[in-house]
């Protein structure tokens, strides 16, 4: 039990002992306003939420994880994904297409998702990114082929059983290709069937309480794929529901052609038109931006999801992460779907980001603190959720990251545990922590479902690939 007369900080333990306690880190990095990093450092989480933090001796609790020669940082937050592309993983033919091709080549395939290969991907998909540290994650589910049932509530519940935070953005296509869109017409939807469906899941599902697991947002594609009229409409309705708004923007020299072509202006004068830019937007991507533009967007505080890996693989460019923060815009970063940036590894795209960063704009714009920043601090403003997630701090919730630096790839890095955890590796979390509680010890998750899991996402993702041909 915690007690007064405990050294290092316990006695602070507001309401005696822990839950939880991490203790004997290397270094905890919080990302707290000061940047604290505490050597010998320990966290403490209560109900869910962090209740102290310290050095030294730790208090007690109900359960103890001893982090010897562990860096712990706050929770990965990941800020942008499409779940169901596992099923579709380094599917061959389309690894040598830009953004366009791709996706008109894997439309015929991912139109025969259903509520159950939603799941069963969501949940694979969602424990992968637990596996990499990550403890909060979107969702952009744009793609509800007709009759294919209630998805987003599949992948909710996958999420709930797994144990991981989720944001899911209730996602949608209108605009097909006989009327100048990407999409095949049998997986787009009428405005109105959409805002209708967006309200209902925003009313089923999503949780205003401090601490939530589970809120929702609402993310029309791409400017491709729906129509103005949408985009429109969907901003009035996250305004009216006060819910997050997400869609894709500024991907690629594709994107800013046919956003010239079809709308008459560049993807930056589109957004402002369709009154999307605002401070409860995040878009992702955000490569194209030109310089009065990035102005324009951290000025409404819009935020960005960083997508390094799908960015090189899809051949689409690098994003200008130093000129976008440093005009206000919160960039997090965004694993991206499952067949466009075929890893899911949270901790994959903050090496990526920080080493594009360095060739970008110099090496010492990109180090493994501003990776690290972006992938905690900057994805919960993708989110808004400031101050509750990616931070360690007395009042936040108690999600935590455990990184070994141990073991021949660790061997020699003495002199900075933050720099060392992003430079070596690579790296998967030896153990994950949502809410309090672990959800991945010793580098494996805890369910006991994941083989029956996996097992079933291969007959799925077989059948996808099959019925297809
Ligand atoms: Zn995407």
């Amino acid at each position: 039990m915690a007690d007064a007369d405990l050294p290092g900080g316990a006695a602070d333990l507001p309401g005696g002992a822990a839950d939880l306690v991490v203790r004997g880190a290397r270094c905890v990095a919080t990302m707290d306003a000061d940047r604290r990093e505490l050597s010998d450092g320990w966290v403490a989480v209560t109900d869910g939420f962090v209740s102290a933090v310290g050095t030294g001796d730790a208090p007690d609790a109900a359960t103890v994880i001893d982090a010897t020669d562990c860096l712990v940082t706050p929770g990965l937050v990941n800020a942008h994904h499409h779940l169901f592309q596992n099923l579709t993983r380094a599917y061959p033919p389309m690894t040598d297409k830009p953004l366009f091709g791709w996706l008109q080549s894997l439309y015929p395939l991912w139109r025969t998702i259903d509520a159950e290969s939603v799941h069963v991907s969501a949940w694979v998909g969602l424990a992968e990114l637990a596996l990499s540290g990550c403890t909060t994650s979107t969702d952009h589910l744009y793609l509800h082929p007709r009759g294919a049932g209630d998805l987003l509530t599949a992948e909710i519940d996958a999420a709930r059983d797994l144990g991981i935070r989720f944001h899911p953005t209730r996602g949608s296509m209108s605009l097909s290709e006989k009327d100048g869109g990407l999409p095949p017409d049998d997986v787009v939807a009428d405005d109105d069937e959409i805002l209708a469906a967006c309200e209902e899941a925003v009313a089923r599902h999503h949780d205003r309480s401090s601490g939530a697991m589970t809120r929702v947002a609402l993310a029309p594609c791409s400017p491709f794929s729906v129509t103005e009229d949408l985009m429109v409409r969907t901003a009035e309705l996250a305004e009216r529901l006060d819910v997050r708004l997400h869609t894709h923007f500024a991907e690629n020299a594709e994107d800013d052609e046919f956003s010239l072509a079809t709308f008459g202006c560049r993807p930056m004068e589109y957004l402002e038109r369709t009154g999307w830019c605002t401070d409860r937007t995040w878009v992702a991507h955000c490569v194209m931006p030109e310089p009065d533009e990035i102005r324009r967007l951290g000025a409404a505080g819009v935020s960005a999801a960083h997508c390094p890996s799908s960015n090189l693989i899809l051949s689409s460019g690098i994003a200008p992460v130093v000129d976008l923060r440093a005009a206000g815009v919160h960039v997090g970063l965004g694993v991206d779907g499952s067949s466009s940036a075929d890893s899911a590894s949270l901790w994959l795209e903050a090496r990526q980001a920080m080493l594009l960063t360095k060739l970008r704009d110099g090496a010492a714009s990109g180090s493994a603190r501003m990776a690290l920043e972006i992938a905690t601090l900057g994805g919960a403003a993708c989110l808004g959720r400031q101050g509750e997630l990616g931070v360690i701090e007395p009042g936040a919730v108690g999600d935590l990251a455990v990184w070994s630096l141990t073991g021949p790839s660790y061997a020699g890095a003495l002199a900075d545990p933050v720099e060392a955890w992003l430079r070596c590796g690579p790296a998967s979390a030896r153990d994950t922590i949502v809410h309090g509680r672990p959800i991945v010890r010793a580098g494996a998750l805890e369910s006991p479902a994941v083989e029956t899991m996996l097992a079933e996402h291969a007959r799925l993702a077989a059948r996808v690939q099959r019925l297809a041909e």
